[in-house]
């Protein structure tokens, strides 16, 4: 059985898709068998990992909201054991058009569970928002993965996350459990990056990730290359810290199991 984590933050710009592409293709790596799901309109983990948007006829619009199984609409991509649920621009109705729809809140739940069978990992990449989408999302999920972004408002926002956190907890999944906090973006040659850390930590003391992801100019040139960073620059630090925190959370399964 597979374990689902929501990469989640409400905030934009914080690294939720650059670690949903780049957590998944080093959990490939290890030899995991891996699927994103693309639910942010946006599609930025669809063609970060090389998926041209323009190709697809269907995507996770199809399967929320016109109940197309989710195994067809799975496409591989290039990197091994990963494949990826592409997300279109034309999931951006999804949101309103789902509002009056039966069970609304738990469609993406009900069409991973086959899925779940044939992957050790499903990663799912939310959008910057806290609607019916994030919430299909951590409906869905075992756990949540939280990328903070090393700056000065951090957790600014977050209280909000941890809030709806609770709500999906209290009616739609008792078992979501936080997976973990990742530190994103460091800037080691600051001060201020450092007092972040701190902070964070002191706020979600061992839920914070050991491997904190630095800015890394390699990371952000990737996903124009419709690359993971393990294949586009497998020596650049990114990649080295993506992997390590790849086997962090592989550890971490192992405990909670
Ligand atoms: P989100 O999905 O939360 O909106 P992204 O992962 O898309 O955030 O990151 C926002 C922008 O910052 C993107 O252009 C991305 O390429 C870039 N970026 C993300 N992480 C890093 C990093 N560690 N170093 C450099 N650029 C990064
Ligand atoms: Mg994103």
């Amino acid at each position: 059985m597979g374990k689902i984590i929501a990469i989640a933050n409400q905030k934009g710009g914080v690294g939720k898709t650059t670690s949903s592409v780049n957590l998944s293709a080093g959990l490939a790596h290890l030899k995991n068998k891996v699927l994103i799901v693309d639910i942010d309109p946006q599609g930025n983990a669809t063609s970060g990992v090389g998926i041209n948007k323009a190709d697809m006829n269907q995507c996770i619009y199809n399967v929320l909201v016109e109940d197309l199984p989710a195994e067809e609409v799975c496409v591989p991509t290039k990197v091994e054991n990963l494949d990826i649920i592409p997300a279109t621009i034309q999931l951006s109705g999804a949101e309103i058009e789902l509002v009056p729809t039966i069970s609304r809140e738990i469609r993406l739940k009900k069409s991973l569970e086959n899925l779940k069978e044939e992957y050790d990992y499903i990663i799912i990449d939310c959008p910057p928002s806290l609607g019916l989408l994030t919430i299909n999302a951590l409906t869905s999920s075992d756990t949540v993965l939280i990328p903070v972004q090393c700056e000065y408002y951090a957790l600014e926002g977050l209280s909000q996350l941890l809030n709806t956190i609770r709500l999906v907890q209290k009616h739609l999944n008792k078992s979501l459990m936080i997976e973990g906090v990742l530190l994103t973006m460091l800037d080691a040659r600051t001060n201020l990056g450092i007092q972040v850390i701190e902070e964070v930590k002191k706020y979600f003391q061992d839920k914070v990730y050991k491997s904190v992801i630095p800015r890394n100019v390699r990371l952000g040139e990737a996903p124009s290359h419709g690359e993971p960073i393990i294949t586009y620059d497998p020596k650049s630090k990114g990649s080295e810290v993506y992997l390590e925190l790849a086997k962090e959370v592989m550890s971490n399964g192992e405990r909670v199991r």
